[in-house]
């Protein structure tokens, strides 16, 4: 993944950063837009998953809507240049502010998952004597299979309106004026690895499309079935780009779409994940009891997904050829003063030294846009592959740090 051109640069530049291969994020939307378009399928790409100019410009020019959880999220998303009718807005608590926002701008749907936050929404709709286009998030109570700070379909957590509120739901919109059901709404979870919840997934869809024709004649032009796709994190370069076309061809067999209508998802991770390497300096190898800790100049502060979830990432020595035996056991930390500011524990690597280059992979998604400046740390830089332009004379890094 990294060329010896690519390595040289690395090594010439202030670390920690990120680094994103903007050939493979391109490839990805244009694979993504293929296996999509089979089937009519419209696309939101997941904003929060990663929000920087040059990712958001790529997913405009191929075509995507955008997927957006607060206001500034639909107000980036209009400043890229995505139409405000590709624009959808989740998020279980919008504030007044936000609401006003996305009014004012017509995006397409309010997703919106309490009658309490719907009633809000028409009566800023009576007051702009605008009628406002809702889709209803609903909570499937399906396991997605992942970590649990990663689900939101089931009863326990906080998303969606209960699927035995539905009714009740749709009676009371009827009496709101300014607010239009345009369709239903799932999202049930990420770094989902398996088929079988998604198969789930439009088998509830389908008895709830059963149920809302058989007892109140409706049949919504919207269906969104969110994202939520998973990637592979132990051995990201087996997988760089996600199988979209077996995702969706899965969604086609199971899903029962109604007559002219639109199915949408929100993607977020599957598309961005792979494409982001943190790029760190070793700054000591310090021996501990029985064991060595790998400190690096990245900390929790760059990239907090292992201690936010304990999520692990593909951590690789790129300082040292790939092909050299992994006999060094290393727990790999970073420099914030929290112990819960590490990486991963016992890491197989080639012996590392103070200097080395490495490689934290799988981190363009919830990677950057989650930085703090916890303890007043600098943010990492960021390099797209496309601005290296250098060959053989010294690469200027352009983006502007505070040493
Ligand atoms: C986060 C989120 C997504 C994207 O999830 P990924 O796992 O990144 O695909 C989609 N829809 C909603 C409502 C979300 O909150």
């Amino acid at each position: 993944m990294f060329n010896k051109e690519l390595y040289q640069y690395f090594s010439q530049t202030e670390t920690p950063f990120y680094f994103y291969d903007m050939g493979l994020f391109n490839e990805s939307l244009k694979k993504l837009k293929q296996a999509a378009g089979k089937y009519d399928y419209l696309v939101h790409y997941a904003i929060k998953a990663n929000a920087n100019d040059p990712i958001l410009k790529a997913v405009k020019k191929i075509g995507f809507g955008a997927d957006c959880v607060s206001g500034n999220e639909v107000r980036k998303a209009i400043e890229t240049g995505i139409k405000p009718d590709k624009i959808v807005f989740a998020g279980v608590g919008k504030s007044d502010a936000e609401i006003n926002y996305a009014i004012d701008k017509s995006i397409f749907s309010f997703n919106s998952e309490s009658i309490e936050e719907i009633e809000v929404i028409n009566e800023w709709g009576i007051e702009k004597q605008k009628i406002v286009p809702v889709s209803l998030r609903l909570n499937p109570d399906i396991d997605a299979i992942t970590h649990k700070y990663l689900t939101t379909g089931l009863p326990e957590n906080k998303f969606g309106i209960p699927l035995s509120f539905l009714g009740k739901v749709i009676r009371r919109m009827g009496d709101l004026s300014n607010v239009n059901l345009i369709g239903l709404h799932f999202h049930i979870g990420s770094q989902i690895r398996e088929l079988s919840p998604y198969i789930q997934l439009c088998e509830k869809v389908n008895m709830i499309q059963d149920i809302l024709f058989d007892e109140y004649g409706i049949e919504l032009d919207h269906i969104n079935l969110g994202g939520g796709l998973g990637i592979n994190y132990e051995n990201p370069d087996d997988e760089l780009i996600p199988d979209y076309a077996n995702f969706f061809d899965t969604i086609h067999t199971h899903l029962k779409k109604r007559k002219n209508q639109k199915v949408h998802f929100e993607l977020g991770r599957s598309v961005v994940g792979q494409t982001g390497s943190l790029i760190s300096r070793v700054l000591y190898i310090k021996k501990g009891i029985n064991k060595e800790f790998m400190i690096l100049d990245a900390g929790m502060t760059d990239l907090i997904r292992p201690a936010l979830y304990g999520a692990q990432h593909k951590i690789q020595n790129i300082s040292k050829p790939e092909a050299q035996i992994k006999n060094f056991k290393y727990d790999v930390v970073g420099p914030v003063c929290e112990s819960s500011d590490s990486f991963d524990d016992n890491v197989m690597l080639p012996m590392t030294k103070r200097g080395d280059l490495v490689a934290i992979r799988s981190t363009g998604a919830y990677g950057e846009i989650m930085v703090s400046q916890y303890t007043l740390r600098n943010k990492p830089g960021a390099i797209y592959s496309d601005e290296i332009k250098v060959k053989n004379e010294k690469p200027v890094f352009s983006k502007e740090r505070v040493s």
